[in-house]
């Protein structure tokens, strides 16, 4: 069977490695390989090992499960979670059978805390380079096995016949003649949106491709409305973001008058899910005129921050920040896309011959909101699951009632998308706190726009950035209520009427 794998990141990599041991395989990917948001993830892994089980600390598959199914706010679906939780052993090993070298302590694997993890579980390595550790490791591997690899090549379109996906089509990385690869299964390992909005934590690249691909073509999509803002990116131009673990390891918040504000709103105060925290930041941020507030980790000391977080206290003394002497400015961003093109427990989406795993899927794991480094595990754990289904390409038989939506039309020669324009509307509108009002307004201005695809990369970018903030604003618009990562001020409270996932699939259905 000839596969075609869209993405370089973790999802991508080990569906290359894992199904070149059976098929042939090509691998997509619109940078060099690796260049991906992988290769940005920090904190770690998420992971239930008996290996690095402790005395005295209790911990298992089921308080992981329970800890995922909390955090996503009612919204996770249990089998996604046993199935990315309990698979975490085998995909772990895989990992560390292909190079990769976590963090140890006198022998045995470290593991930190992170927010709403009830037991110390995340694997970690060089610190805080877990993602390039990952990577770095994968795309050494991957390297030995017969996968053609196509670097800075650009994925434009699904091709697909009678709602069967058989291929895509490339340009190179400076736009040009399209060509088509064809494929009997197409994997998308194409990642979240980050640059849909003003701030993120996210690299350049995450431009929310292959969900706009999948949307076109057809495929169901769930859960639109749910995007998390990490709580603590440094609030400089191009800070970085600072992992969660260093609140696990004891920092803590503080408002302009060094009050540490987050002890009165929940009872695991700066260890509060992201949604609260992020929030919280926001609304003092409001109140101090938009100053950011202060992440204190000065408690931890030099020798600790250096040590066990390496490369955030060299970017720190970059910026000209001593951390470990004074707090340092942090503001919430845009960070990690709940929602995606829905699958299956193996990949599958509702088009035959069209599979998905990592961030560009919704699997149903994350739910209204991601449990700090699931993220990383849902894409080794995915990837496996989907490669090992690979034979049986049927579609995903689809129970739910997607609401059908128009697709806007491309606009030959229209203005070109506006992206930093867009990226200020989606901030204010569809960002941390929502409203009717606010959104309607941005679903307006957006209908406006149309898209001059030129040929550049850039201009498909614009595109499909365009298709996925008008699908976010739709469905933050239909979901009247406010759940984990999605908070409306003109519906404040949970409804029971929204338990369930909001998916869409194009008016007219399948290409
Ligand atoms: C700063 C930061 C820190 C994080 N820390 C953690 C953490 O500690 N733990 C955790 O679990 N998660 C973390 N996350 C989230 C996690 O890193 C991502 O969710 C995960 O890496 C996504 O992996 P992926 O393989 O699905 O996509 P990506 O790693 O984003 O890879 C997508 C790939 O697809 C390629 N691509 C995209 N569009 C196209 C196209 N049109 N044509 C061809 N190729 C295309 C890209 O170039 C890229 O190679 C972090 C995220 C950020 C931003």
């Amino acid at each position: 069977m000839r596969v075609v794998v869209v993405g370089g990141g973790i999802a991508g990599l080990t569906t290359a490695i894992e199904a070149s041991e059976h098929h042939d395989v090509v691998l997509v990917t619109k940078g060099s390989l690796g260049e991906s948001t992988s290769q940005h993830a920090q904190g770690g892994v998420a992971v239930v090992l008996d290996e690095a089980a402790r005395p005295g600390v209790e911990d298992s598959v089921a308080a992981h499960v329970g800890d995922t199914l909390s955090a996503g706010a009612g919204l996770v679906d249990r089998a996604a979670a046993e199935a990315v939780c309990g698979g975490g052993v085998a995909a772990i090993s895989d990992l560390v059978r292909w190079g990769t070298r976590f963090d140890r302590v006198e022998g045995r694997l470290a593991l930190g805390l992170e927010a709403a993890h009830s037991a110390p579980r995340i694997l970690h390595a060089d610190g805080d380079a877990t993602g390039a550790e990952i990577v770095r490791a994968l795309v050494t591997r991957l390297r030995t096995t017969p996968v053609d690899v196509q670097e800075r090549t650009f994925v434009t379109d699904l091709v697909t016949s009678d709602g069967v996906v058989g291929g895509v089509t490339v340009v190179g990385a400076g736009g040009g003649l399209p060509r088509t690869l064809t494929a009997d299964v197409v994997v998308l390992a194409t990642g979240g949106a980050g640059q849909l909005y003003a701030h993120t934590t996210n690299p350049v690249g995450a431009t929310g491709d292959g969900l706009a691909l999948a949307m076109r073509a057809g495929a169901v999509v769930s859960d639109l409305e749910m995007y998390q803002f990490h709580p603590t990116r440094l609030a400089v131009p191009g800070g970085e973001l600072i992992s969660e673990a260093v609140r696990g390891e004891g920092a803590v918040l503080r408002d302009a008058r060094g009050h540490r504000f987050m002890r009165g709103v929940h009872p695991d105060a700066e260890l509060a899910p992201r949604d609260v925290v992020a929030r919280e930041i926001a609304r003092v941020m409001g109140e101090q005129d938009g100053e950011p507030v202060r992440l204190d980790a000065t408690a931890l000391g030099a020798e600790f921050l250096a040590r066990r977080f390496p490369g955030l206290d060299a970017r720190c003394r970059a910026h000209g920040m001593r951390w470990d002497e004074e707090p340092v400015p942090v503001t919430p961003a845009a960070h990690y896309f709940m929602g995606g093109v829905r699958t299956d427990l193996d990949g599958r989406t509702t088009l035959p011959g069209l599979y998905a795993v990592g961030e560009v899927a919704c699997t149903g794991l994350h739910g209204a909101n991601r449990l700090a480094s699931n993220s990383l595990l849902e894409g080794a754990v995915m990837a496996r699951r989907c490669v090992a289904a690979l034979d049986t390409p049927a579609a995903v038989p689809w129970d739910g009632e997607p609401i059908p939506y128009a697709v806007a039309p491309r606009v030959p020669g229209a203005e070109p998308v506006d992206r930093s324009r867009l990226q200020a509307t989606m901030w204010t509108a569809a960002g941390l706190v929502r409203d009717g009002e606010t959104l309607s307004a941005a679903a307006a201005e957006l209908a406006g726009w149309g898209v001059a695809a030129d040929g550049t990369t850039e201009s498909y970018e614009d595109a499909h950035l365009l298709d996925v903030a008008r699908a976010v604003v739709m469905a933050a618009l239909a979901r009247e209520e406010s759940r984990g990562a999605h908070f409306r001020t003109d519906y404040p409270a949970r409804d029971a009427a929204f338990d369930r996932h909001l998916s869409w699939v194009r008016k007219g259905g399948p290409l």
